[in-house]
C-alpha cells in the first residue's frame, strides 16, 4: 500500500530546473539572476532584521508597501507582496481559477503559467507567439469569453526577450472585457530600452482589472530571497491572494533588504545601463557566430543553436563551467536562453560556443 495523492499531483508538471546551484566557478547564465550581489546597504538592513528573527514578520508588510508606494506614487491599498513574485502567481491562480473558468497565456512563455491551470483545474487556452517570438495580442483577445478570467502577457516575455511598446498593450487592455484579469508580468521590464517601465503603471491606475507584477529577484539582485510585489489596478486583488495564502508569506529578512533596495535607485540605474550595455555585445557575438537572435528587452538573450546537436552543446557548455538554459524545455528545441551575464562570463560564453555550434 503506497499514500494516496490528490488528481492536481498527477497534473502537475516540474518546475524545470537548471541542473546545479552555485557551482564553483561556473558562469550561471540558466536563471536570469543578477550577476552583481546585493545593493548597497541591503546586507545590513537584512542583518538587522535577523536580529529580531524570534519576531513574526509584519503580516501586513507596511513598512515595505509604503516604500513601494512612495517609489512609484500608487496607493499602498493596491500594493500586494509575495514570497517572490511566484507567490503572487500562485495565488492569484487560486484567488481567480478553479475547474470551468479559461485561462489565457502565451507559448512559449513562463513555466509557471501551466503550472497555474494545473493546479486549479482550469481550462489553459494557450496562444502562440508570432513568428518575431512576440505575444499575438489580437489572438489573444479573439480566445478570450465569458468564462475568462485571467489572462497574462508577460512583457518582455520570458524565455524571448522580446516586449511590446506600451501603445500596444495600451490599445489590448482597452477591449479586454473588465472581468477578466490582466496580469501584465514585468519581471524584466527594467530592463527595456522600449518604454520607461514607471510608464506602465498608468495601465493599473487606469484599469481596475489590471494588474503588474513585479519582483526583486531580478534587476534588484535578491533572488535567493524571495520578495516580489503586484500593482493592482483594484485592491481586492491584494485581499484576495492574502485570503489563499498563509499569513506570514514575506519574511522579515527579506522585507528589510526589498525596502533597503529601493533606496538605492542610482545604484540600480547604472546596473542596468551596465547589463544593457553586455546584452548588446553579447546580441552581436551571438549573431557573429551565424545563430538566430530574438530582439531582447530583457536580462538575457533567445538564440538558436546553429545545426548541433541542443545536447551535445549543453554538455560542452557544462563540461567548460558554463550553464545556460535549454530551449526544449522551455517550449522550443534547437533554442536556448542565455542569461546576459558579466563581460568576462559572456567572452567566455561566446568562446565555448564558438568552438560548439
Ligand atoms: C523570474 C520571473 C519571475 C519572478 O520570480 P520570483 O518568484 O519573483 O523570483 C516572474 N515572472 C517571470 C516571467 C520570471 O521570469
Amino acid at each position: 500500500m503506497a499514500i494516496e495523492f490528490t488528481d492536481k499531483i498527477r497534473r502537475l508538471p516540474t518546475y524545470p530546473t537548471a541542473g546545479g546551484y552555485a557551482l564553483d566557478g561556473f558562469a550561471m547564465l540558466a536563471s536570469n539572476e543578477a550577476p552583481f550581489g546585493p545593493m548597497p546597504g541591503v546586507v545590513e538592513a537584512a542583518a538587522g532584521a535577523v536580529l529580531s528573527a524570534n519576531r513574526y514578520p509584519d503580516p501586513s508588510n507596511m513598512s515595505l508597501r509604503r516604500a513601494l508606494a512612495a517609489r512609484y506614487d500608487f496607493a499602498p491599498g493596491r500594493i500586494a507582496i509575495g514570497s517572490g513574485s511566484c507567490d503572487i502567481l500562485l495565488s492569484g491562480a487560486e484567488a481567480l481559477l478553479e475547474p470551468g473558468a479559461e485561462f489565457v497565456y502565451a507559448w512559449p512563455s513562463f513555466s509557471v503559467y501551466p503550472h497555474m491551470a494545473a493546479a486549479t483545474g482550469a481550462n489553459a487556452i494557450v496562444v502562440d507567439l508570432d513568428e518575431n517570438h512576440r505575444h499575438d495580442l489580437d489572438a489573444m483577445l479573439a480566445e478570450v469569453t465569458a468564462a475568462t478570467r485571467l489572462l497574462i502577457v508577460c512583457n518582455p516575455n520570458n524565455p524571448t526577450g522580446t516586449s511590446l511598446p506600451l501603445a500596444e498593450l495600451e490599445a489590448f487592455v482597452a477591449q479586454v472585457p473588465r472581468h477578466v484579469c490582466v496580469l501584465i508580468d514585468e519581471a524584466y521590464c527594467e530592463f527595456s530600452t522600449l518604454d520607461d517601465p514607471d510608464d506602465s503603471i498608468a495601465l493599473a491606475r487606469r484599469y481596475s482589472n489590471v494588474v503588474l507584477l513585479r519582483t526583486f529577484s531580478k534587476v534588484y539582485g535578491l533572488a535567493g530571497l524571495r520578495v516580489g510585489y503586484a500593482l493592482c489596478g483594484d485592491e481586492r486583488f491584494r485581499v484576495a491572494v492574502e485570503q489563499v495564502r498563509q499569513p506570514f508569506f514575506c519574511n522579515s529578512v527579506a522585507q528589510a533588504a526589498a525596502e533597503a533596495a529601493l533606496l538605492r535607485q542610482d545604484e540600480l540605474t547604472r546596473r542596468i545601463e551596465e547589463t544593457v550595455a553586455n546584452r548588446l555585445t553579447l546580441v552581436e557575438g551571438l549573431e557573429e557566430l551565424g545563430l538566430d537572435v530574438a530582439d531582447s528587452q530583457a536580462n538575457f538573450i533567445w538564440h538558436s543553436l546553429g545545426d548541433g546537436d541542443e545536447d551535445e552543446i549543453l554538455e560542452g557548455l557544462r563540461a567548460r563551467k558554463i550553464l545556460i538554459r535549454s530551449g526544449r524545455a522551455l517550449g522550443r528545441a534547437g533554442w536556448a536562453r542565455t542569461t546576459v551575464g558579466t563581460a568576462s562570463e559572456n567572452r567566455r560564453l561566446l568562446d565555448a560556443l564558438g568552438e560548439l555550434v
